[in-house]
């Protein structure tokens, strides 16, 4: 059983506009070509022809039950729409989780804006994920979303939990740090890489998720998932499957925590 936990259906080539059923068709075949038994989606903090509201991806993966839909809040264009539409969804069980995008917008995650958001991750019991470290574009500004500050949160919303995308990558150290301490915050391995593992890297990571691991324990806080179609799901895999760690461990990475996590039923998979 595999869960990839972090997903996009955005178009990143942005000269083509690509529609949401073939966005979402590509996924589908590239999860059936790779044995991924469930894939999360996250809708993006901007909405436009090329990234889709969660309203239209709730609507697009009705009938896909091997999608679930996890909604970008923006920090800072939100309205009390928004706020009631995402609060239906979550009383539906429509939604598995609020993605937040610090270092794209410029926040940190305490900041009290966002109380009522976590309020209500907390009602429904869905986690909050956050994206950390690198920003994937040079306007991106990285101290917001550097690991470390996901701690002033973890600690003021013991109930709230938590995921860490990217284990902050490339400030992986910190990342270990803020997980080793808060029992509610957890970490994705997703996105550590544009398409394709080389050998060099692969072997660089390899031993950094190790290291991870060596100092916060086992793993049942950690999270696989890829960012595809950013990062190559083979190549996700691959990388996966020659981590130094018992099987039953892989397990938890691989799907295990995900499901409680995110309360997926395996079962009807
Ligand atoms: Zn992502």
């Amino acid at each position: 059983m595999i869960i990839d936990v972090h997903t996009h259906i955005n178009n990143y080539h942005e000269d083509r506009v690509v529609s949401l059923e073939d966005c979402l068709n590509l996924l589908t075949e590239t999860m059936i070509k790779n044995k991924v038994d469930y894939s999360l989606v996250l809708t993006s903090y901007k909405v436009n022809e090329h990234r889709p509201s969660t309203k239209q991806v709730v609507e697009a993966i009705k009938g896909r039950n091997n999608l679930g839909v996890v909604s970008g809040i923006s920090y800072l264009n939100y309205n009390h729409r928004d706020i009631r539409e995402i609060g239906e969804y979550l009383e539906k069980g429509l939604i598995k989780a609020l993605k937040f995008y610090p270092g794209y917008e410029p926040f940190y995650p305490n900041d009290s804006r966002l109380k009522v958001w976590y309020e209500m991750a907390i009602e429904y019991d869905v986690p909050v994920m956050f994206h950390s470290g690198d920003t994937y574009a040079p306007t991106g500004k990285v101290k917001y979303s550097h690991p470390l500050h996901i701690d002033d949160l973890a600690v003021d919303f013991p109930d709230l939990k938590i995921v860490i995308c990217h284990v902050g990558n490339p400030w992986i150290r910190d990342c270990m740090e803020v997980v080793y301490k808060n029992k509610n915050v957890y970490a994705d391995i997703s996105g550590l890489v544009l398409g394709d593992f080389s050998d060099k890297f692969e072997r660089f990571m390899k031993k950094e998720i190790e290291e991870m691991i060596t100092y916060a324990g086992d793993p049942n806080y950690l999270l696989y998932g890829t960012d595809w179609p950013i990062s190559n799901m083979k190549s996700y895999l691959k990388f996966m499957d020659q981590l130094e760690l018992e099987d039953d461990k892989k397990e938890l990475i691989r799907w295990k925590n995900a499901a409680e996590l995110f309360n997926i039923d395996v079962a009807k998979l």
